[in-house]
């Protein structure tokens, strides 16, 4: 089996607050280190999704071209997703040729099949600008709630997919004109109602695999029917339509930026100077599972749109499992830029590094229900659990070593690693892979937490500082066996902390990428005994390895973020 792992593209319009972050990149890229390190073969494939609307407005406001515009967000996520230690096989473009050449095959071939069909159709256009109004090009009161901003796609307050044609007080979002009327147009429709029945039947098959909180949620959209929907645009910013009678069309975002998942494993082969082929060994291959991470906002077109374009032109296998997300907010209310209720999280990665927000924003993953970020939830997490339990238990063991073992321990001292503790490491690890396995990432946190636990309780208990006073040799075995779950932590925290896990294994003169490691990551146990058995030797001084977080600072950082909403 093969693992194709996407995460959501990034819109290359703003920036990735934390709720993207612990919701969608953190999860797929533990998942993918999982299973690269189980030595399964997988790739993590991501990019920008640069066309739509609201990127041309901005880019209009920020009076710079389209291209330049998602060009400087492209490279901003990535930077950012560097600094998280978040890692894409590819990160590609959706403004790049190779994404138009699959977007265009992809059209033509549904178009043929007449899954792709023109309708005329009233439009708003602007009776000053001339403009066509799409979308968020035009703004009016919502017919449903009376909300003046509603916006010509959705209605921001209750939240009604909305119908330009009977938004009240229309007015231009080019020019500011009301001079708005519906005027003849046409546009070319994804015709999803006639592929309902393939649709219900696949959905079926997926149903028992997929997470709660999507079933029922796709379920009750595709009941009775599946409504067609328009695919083009009158933009001048996408692929162009490519027909001759819609001249100034454009294939609009939402129907091109899945299609970029594979374009980019396309892109990403070809990079590397690979001899495979992106669907006869990937996209269309049966021995390929398909994981898409996204959040709950993207579930209607990745269980019902994708799925249908994949297997309307049978171009490529449509989505094995789909962990979708609830939603990370901030102190319980959603991030938002414009009202300054945000937390900068380049900020924050430059003050606290990898560890301490991967760890944090790991236990905020909301694979059930909506979690909250906060400063002060922040600092506990950090300071009574990374650095209380895992800090400080390697930490007191590695320090002790050094101090009165310099020389290093013998092997014998090592054959103490017993029935007992081989037990409970191998009923760890059993569980652990379970965790990861079905994509549980916030579980299996907490699940190395408990290991940790055990192992904080079993060096207290034993308290090698009196023993060694009484009984050096039996201090010599605590040692040893706390070194080797030094060692375990350091392989399994792999995935979720790669920083502090290269620094674990650095004390063993090990890296991640080392033999042993991986083979003890798959459960291998004689690999971690027989590491020991030839005794062992700190290979680098041991140092604090998690910080602890002063609470001023934090302070600090919860006033300010008051004061920002409040201005
Ligand atoms: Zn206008
Ligand atoms: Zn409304």
């Amino acid at each position: 089996m093969k693992y194709l792992i996407t995460s959501a593209l990034p819109y290359a319009n703003g920036p990735i607050h934390f709720g993207h972050i612990a919701g969608v990149y953190l999860p797929a890229d533990i998942y993918t280190r999982h299973k690269k390190l189980k030595g399964e073969k997988a790739i993590h494939i991501c990019g920008s999704d640069e066309h739509g609307v609201a990127i041309m407005q901005n880019a209009q406001k920020a009076k710079i071209s389209y291209q330049d515009y998602v060009n400087q967000w492209h490279k901003t996520h990535k930077d950012l997703f560097d600094k998280y230690d978040i890692k894409f096989d590819f990160f590609g473009q959706t403004s790049q040729d190779y994404h138009k050449e699959e977007t265009l095959k992809w059209f033509n071939d549904l178009l043929s099949k007449k899954l792709i069909e023109r309708r005329e159709e009233k439009q708003l256009q602007c009776q000053d600008c001339k403009n066509f109004l799409p979308d968020r090009f035009v703004e009016g009161e919502c017919y449903v709630c009376g909300y003046a901003e509603a916006r010509g796609d959705e209605c921001p307050d209750c939240g009604t997919w909305i119908d330009p044609l009977k938004l009240k007080k229309p007015v231009c979002k080019f020019c500011g004109s009301k001079n708005v009327s519906a005027v003849d147009s046409y546009q070319w429709y994804l015709m999803l109602s006639k592929s309902h029945e393939k649709f219900q039947s696949w959905f079926e098959s997926r149903k028992p695999f997929w997470r709660k909180n999507v079933v029922p949620f796709v379920e009750s959209l595709t009941k009775d029917n599946l409504v067609d929907r328009a695919i083009t645009r009158d933009l001048d910013w996408g692929i162009d339509v490519p027909l001759p009678e819609a001249k100034g069309k454009k294939i609009y975002v939402w129907f091109d930026a899945p299609i970029g998942y594979v374009s980019n494993t396309k892109e990403y082969l070809k990079q590397i100077g690979s001899n495979e082929d992106y669907v006869k060994d990937w996209w269309g291959n049966k021995d390929v599972k398909i994981i898409n991470f996204i959040g709950k906002d993207n579930i209607i077109f990745h269980s019902i749109i994708f799925p249908v374009m994949c297997m309307g032109t049978g171009f490529v296998n449509p989505v094995t499992d789909l962990p979708a997300n609830q939603y990370v907010n901030l102190e319980g209310k959603q991030f938002s830029k414009s009202k300054g209720w945000y937390v900068d999280a380049d900020e924050a990665i430059t003050q606290f590094g990898s560890d301490a927000l991967r760890f944090y924003l790991t236990s905020l993953i909301p694979e059930t229900s909506d979690s909250s970020f906060t400063w002060k939830g922040f600092e506990l997490k950090i300071n009574s659990e990374l650095a209380n339990n895992i800090g400080n238990f390697i930490n007191r063991a590695m320090k002790f070593s050094a101090k009165n073992w310099p020389e290093g321990l013998k092997a014998e001292k090592f054959l103490a690693f017993d029935q007992d503790h081989e037990s409970t490491v191998r009923d760890f690890m059993k569980e652990y892979h379970e965790l990861l396995d079905s994509q549980q990432i916030k579980k299996g946190q907490e699940h190395l937490m408990s290991l940790g636990s055990k192992v904080n309780l079993f060096i207290s208990d034993r308290a090698p500082w009196t023993e060694f006073k009484t009984d050096p040799e039996k201090a010599a075995e605590t040692i040893a066996i706390s070194s080797m779950y030094v060692m375990v932590l350091g392989v399994f925290f792999s995935p979720y902390l790669p920083n502090l896990s290269a620094s674990i294994l650095s004390y063993f003169g090990l890296n991640a990428q080392s033999e042993v490691v991986k083979k003890i990551y798959q459960g291998d146990l004689e690999a971690l005994k027989g590491f020991f058995r030839a005794g062992f030797k700190l290979q680098v001084e041991p140092q604090g390895l998690v910080p602890k977080i002063d609470p001023k600072v934090i302070e600090e950082l919860d006033k300010k973020l008051k004061e920002k909403a409040q201005a």
